[in-house]
């Protein structure tokens, strides 16, 4: 296993970690300064409309750029809904590859809105990146499917394994073109049973680890998630597994924690975000 304690230029911080709470240019400054060597931005970061300038904020403080957050949900109840989403979509992975983003991490979406159909709604889902195959092909930006825990198949995600993820991929990239690739967040796959024999399959598809802990008692799904080392996540099994398959990218924290790890200062998360990239990662 490579050792972060030796090259922490091979982790990389999603800038979620730090609650959106400073304009990206302060978040990559203090990134940089804590010794990290990737920082994935979210598109609520970038102006969208002049791209260039983030680009160059971050490249002003020497971060390589680890990924692009994220599509909108693909599903809608109607087809206009679902067009804007394409487009939407579409502008994110021009915008990634002026960031030098290798990839857009897509959250899928769940139902929509109004149905209960759920293959349709998969199909949907199928179809709209099917729909970004030139956009993908003209930029060389790849798409990294993230499965999502299946708590949140209803309002965010109908992807929600790895296993699941592979099979995508194999129908959306027939021949491995690199085009599609998925994100292995530790938070929505722990528990999964077939867990080591999806990511086996899944070895030349893996772009992405996205690492925090899931607490035994956690208040909210969605914004209570631990640093390392303080849930039940065996971390540093999850990463030799993904690296024993060839993923050799940097290794990503992505902790979103409303009452806890966003109210501390900043450079306290990165601190500690650092030393558990040591001991637990
Ligand atoms: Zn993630």
């Amino acid at each position: 296993m490579r050792d972060l304690a030796l090259g922490a230029d091979l982790a990389c911080i999603n800038t979620a970690t730090l609650g959106f709470r400073e304009p990206l240019e302060i978040t990559a400054r203090r990134v940089a300064e804590a010794g990290f060597g990737f920082i994935t931005p979210w598109r609520q970061e970038v102006d969208e409309l002049h791209p260039e300038r983030a680009a160059q904020v971050i490249r002003d403080t020497g971060l390589k750029v680890g990924g692009y957050c994220r599509t909108e949900y693909f599903t809608a109840d109607d087809g206009a809904g679902r067009a804007a989403a394409v487009e939407s979509n579409r502008r994110a992975v021009e915008v990634a590859a002026i960031l030098g983003a290798p990839f857009v991490v897509a959250v899928v979406g769940g139902l929509a809105p109004n149905a209960r159909d759920l293959r349709g709604c998969r199909e949907q889902i199928l179809e709209g990146l099917e729909a970004l195959k030139p956009t993908l092909k003209a930029t060389g930006v790849a798409i990294a499917l993230e499965p999502l825990h299946p708590f949140y198949a209803a309002d965010r995600s109908l992807l929600n394994t790895v296993e699941q993820a592979r099979r995508w991929c194999e129908r959306l990239d027939p021949h491995g073109e690199g085009l599609f690739g998925i994100a292995v967040d530790a938070y929505h796959v722990w528990w999964d049973p077939d867990l080591e024999a999806s990511l086996e399959r899944a070895s030349d598809r893996i772009m992405a680890l996205h690492v925090c802990d899931w607490m035994r008692q956690t208040g909210d799904p969605l914004l209570d998630r631990g640093m390392m080392g303080d849930g039940v996540i065996e971390l540093a099994r999850l990463r030799e597994a993904v690296e024993s398959h060839g993923f050799e990218g940097p290794v990503e924290i992505e902790i979103f924690s409303k009452e806890n790890w966003w109210k501390r200062p900043p450079q306290e998360v990165l601190r500690i975000c650092r030393e558990r990239m040591n001991t637990v990662v």
